[in-house]
Formats: structure tokens, sequence, C-alpha cells
């Protein structure tokens, strides 16, 4: 494993993705990195879990 993937790791229970719809929050390492790269903007594509449908979502820090 290289050093930037286990930063992302150890990262990753900090994170928390929201739905820009419903206002869910849910763990983003539900989501896995690479969809955290893909995403440098201020929104993400996912699913949902509350709304049942694809929404978009932000990515924030809890800590
Ligand atoms: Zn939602």
């Amino acid at each position: 494993m290289n050093k930037e993937a286990e930063k992302y790791q150890k990262r990753a229970p900090d994170w928390k993705i929201i739905c820009l719809k419903c206002g869910l929050s849910e763990p983003f390492g539900k989501y896995g990195i690479r969809k955290y790269a893909a995403s440098a903007n201020n929104c993400t594509v996912g699913w949902c879990s509350n709304c049942k449908r694809l929404r978009c979502h932000k990515i924030v820090k809890t800590r």
C-alpha cells in the first residue's frame, strides 16, 4: 500500500457526505476514495438511501 492510500484510509472517518436534497448525512467511507477524487468541486452524484435515488452530495470534513 502506498503512503497516499494509507493517508486517505486514516482520514476517511472524519469525512461525511450530505445529500443536498434532503440533508441526510452518511459516512464517507461508504463511498470510497475514488468518488472523492472525482469530486474536487462541490458536488458529487451518489445514491441517497433516504431519497432512494441519485442525488447531488456535498462532502464535508467533520473535524
Ligand atoms: Zn437525500
